[in-house]
């Protein structure tokens, strides 16, 4: 060993690879392509399109807070989405700041890849995160003028796979009721590109199942506590007087990446 250290082509050598190391090692850093987590079967909606966390915007009810008085009295809606949906994007703005290289990203993308999100801030984007796209959804997804019966290719696909509208209402209000806690209750597309119901706990979104939600309800007490008090089952039977179904339908459209 020594010996070859006496030797000039040694050092020339070892030369070459300091100034490879030195030279080419940042280059393939810079170059490393910023990781795009599509999971294998992961349902996408519009590629390329996404809730923004750049920063998170409270949207703004797409009606007057008494819109739904069918199902969801003005003062419940007034309070969660002012207070309950504004705080989840104020929150999630917060811990998104020590960050600024995470704000590029889709809150879909973030919550679909929450391993790659700081550890210190993981719990604040699942749960906040979550709360936003949930949120935001939850309200287009009514409408003063909805309800009845699912209106185009919800309806038929809805009787295909539930049997009918009655049935699949039945299991999904049951589902909501079961879930333990403060969650919500989904219509999903399933990695096969299926309808199925699924339920989640606090402000956990079926995306991060791999599981597109193409309706959900909110059973949070916070969502019906004024008018129903307790009476959750109440709440989930009224709430299809509101069912935006053509919202619904162009939810229904989205397709599976294999
Ligand atoms: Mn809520």
């Amino acid at each position: 060993m020594i010996s070859m250290l006496r030797k000039p082509a040694t050092w020339f050598l070892m030369g070459i690879v300091l100034i490879v190391l030195t030279v080419g090692l940042p280059k393939q850093l810079a170059a490393a392509p910023v990781p795009v987590y599509i999971a294998q079967g992961t349902v996408q909606s519009e590629i390329g399109k996404g809730l923004s966390a750049n920063p998170a915007q409270l949207p703004p009810l797409p009606y007057a807070y008494d819109a739904l008085e069918k199902a969801i009295d003005a003062e419940t809606m007034k309070i969660h989405h002012d207070r309950h949906h504004k705080a989840y994007v104020d929150n999630l703005n917060n811990a998104l700041k020590k960050y600024p290289q995470l704000q590029g990203r889709t809150i879909e993308a973030m919550l679909r890849d929450l391993n790659n999100v700081p550890s210190d801030i993981r719990n604040t984007v699942r749960n906040n995160g979550g709360g936003h796209l949930n949120h935001t959804m939850f309200w287009e997804i009514m409408s003063p003028t909805g309800g009845g019966q699912p209106t185009g290719n919800i309806a038929q696909e809805i009787n295909k796979t539930f049997g009918s509208f009655d049935d699949f209402k039945k299991q999904f209000n049951a589902a909501g009721g079961q879930r333990f806690g403060s969650g919500w209750v989904w219509l999903v597309r399933n990695k096969q590109g299926q309808l199925q119901i699924a339920t989640t706990a606090n402000q956990d979104s079926p995306i991060m199942e791999g599981l597109y939600p193409i309706l959900g309800n909110d059973v949070w007490e916070h969502a019906y506590y004024l008018r129903y008090q307790n009476r959750r089952a109440d709440y989930l039977n009224s709430w299809w007087d509101v069912v935006n179904w053509n919202e619904v339908n162009r939810r229904a459209q989205v397709k599976t990446q294999a």
